[in-house]
């Protein structure tokens, strides 16, 4: 009769709706041919960027870092470190102590960046770094002291040598004016002097992902590539001095700062991304920038997530098609969230608590599509990070002449090291996309700090040697 009817009906819609749920979803699925082909694309844009005649143009930039050998554990001395960029920022008094009972000792205090000053001045954003430091010295007692620092600074910049850097352009949440093409070791230094308080000996200027990689080579010698997969996504590795034709000389390595975040800058991923990833971008302090980054960095993977959640509640499939004034709010979904969301232990109710502290009134079905849309946003997150690495892998290999592989990766971030599947889904896609390549990846503890005392270490002593 007529209430069969209605239930048939209601039965529809439900599959009707689960079906274009899926649909939607769908988009994000990328299948072996996919994943394989963006691996392609990235090493082709690595080539664009090692080559002189395409450096300008090429989107993923390939930067030289100045820092031609790993650690070998003659490293020694005190250093003070600066970690800027990632999800704190940080300062550190790092005491290396070569010979046969070789260590590392590390003090350090985070301060926050508030983020008037992350998005105001450049100068009132050095005279707060300056501020902190001189805070974190007079707390070691060290004001006196004239240390030689390493500043971890995890942007692009164009190196000309260890101790300059001309930054390209901010990525992730930063955006202080007037830094843009400047060196931003000069911004520091003057900074410095401005204060009048202490002087310091501003060594070296690096990158997280290579303070990544030096800290990880001191323990494994076998790591030559360092992998973020945090707030930002970016990779280095160790190049051939030969394949860098913008840095002058032919003999041994380089290790090359990537910003493959720029991936897709030039619009070669445009196949593969969604409307939601548009909308993420049209979002973003850097629309048009770090295309690649807004698919697969933890800054992002929430945004995607609430693109997906605001266009399903407008088509009336999810939280009673209300959107609420917290859905319109950006960056609500944390990197923790979507770790909290996608936990297995987690049961479907724990789920709706989440929602709810986020002021998201969900039924039990809400709670499955949601957490089925944060599996499939990190998932293609996990895949094409890890298609990007193949890429690296594969090419270092070649330069070797290899038919086999034996190589470790150092790797930091919050992506990596929180999220309950992440690192496990890149690893296995690694493996899928360069069979002939054996990775190991090792987890950093602390490599921004560590690594930029490190290199820092291995300044001076080059200082030494070429001054005798
Ligand atoms: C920056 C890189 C950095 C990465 C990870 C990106 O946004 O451009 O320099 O290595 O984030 O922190
Ligand atoms: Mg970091």
């Amino acid at each position: 009769g007529k209430g069969a009817a209605m239930v048939t009906a209601v039965a529809y819609r439900l599959t009707e709706q689960a079906r274009q749920i899926q649909q939607t979803l769908a988009e994000f699925r990328l299948n072996k041919s996919q994943l394989l082909e963006v691996k392609k694309r990235m090493r082709v844009e690595i080539e664009r960027g090692l080559k002189k005649d395409s450096h300008k143009e090429a989107t993923v930039k390939m930067l030289p870092t100045f820092v031609r050998r790993t650690p070998d554990g003659t490293e020694n001395g005190d250093f003070l470190a600066l970690d800027l960029g990632g999800t704190n920022f940080r300062v550190l008094l790092v005491k290396i102590r070569s010979g046969k009972r070789r260590s590392v000792e590390m003090h350090n205090k985070i301060y926050a960046i508030p983020i008037e000053v992350m998005q105001g001045t450049g100068e009132e954003l050095f005279d707060h770094i300056v501020h902190c430091i001189s805070d974190f010295l007079d707390y070691m007692g060290m004001k006196s002291a004239r240390l030689p620092l390493g500043f971890t600074f995890s942007f692009p910049c164009h190196q000309t040598s260890l101790d300059a850097g001309i930054l390209v352009n901010w990525t992730k949440g930063f955006k202080a004016t007037d830094c843009e093409g400047e060196d931003v070791v000069e911004l520091l230094r003057e900074a410095i002097k401005r204060k009048e308080e202490f002087e310091l000996d501003v060594v070296a200027i690096v990158n997280d992902t290579v303070g990544t990689m030096m800290t990880c080579a001191y323990e494994e010698p076998t790591c030559e590539v360092g992998l973020i997969a945090g707030t930002g996504s970016n990779a280095c590795y160790m190049e051939e001095m030969r394949n860098i034709e913008i840095v002058p000389g032919t003999e041994g390595r380089m290790c090359v700062n990537m910003e493959w975040g720029a991936f897709g800058d030039n619009g070669c991923l445009d196949d593969i991304r969604t409307k939601y990833d548009q909308a993420v971008d049209e979002n973003s302090l850097n629309e048009g920038k770090q295309r690649y980054e807004k698919m697969c960095s933890g800054m992002y993977l929430g945004e995607i997530v609430r693109q997906i959640l605001i266009d399903l509640t407008k088509r009336g499939f999810l939280f009673r098609g209300q959107i609420s004034e917290t859905l319109k709010t950006r960056g609500i979904f944390e990197t923790k969230f979507l770790s909290q969301i996608e936990s297995d232990r987690l049961a479907l109710l724990q789920v709706r608590a989440i929602l709810q502290q986020l002021g998201l009134d969900s039924t039990c079905d809400d709670s499955i599509i949601v957490k089925e849309v944060c599996g499939t946003v990190s998932r293609r997150a996990a895949q094409i990070c890890g298609a990007g690495m193949a890429a690296v892998v594969d090419k270092i290999r070649e330069n070797r002449g290899l038919d086999h592989l034996d190589v470790t990766v150092g790797v930091d971030g919050t992506l990596y090291k929180l999220h309950p599947h992440f690192s496990r889904i890149f690893l296995q896609t690694v493996k899928e996309l360069a069979p002939k390549c054996d990775v190991n990846f090792l987890l950093s503890e602390d490599g921004s700090g560590k690594g930029a005392a490190l290199i820092t270490a291995v300044g001076c002593r080059q200082r030494e040697l070429d001054a005798q």
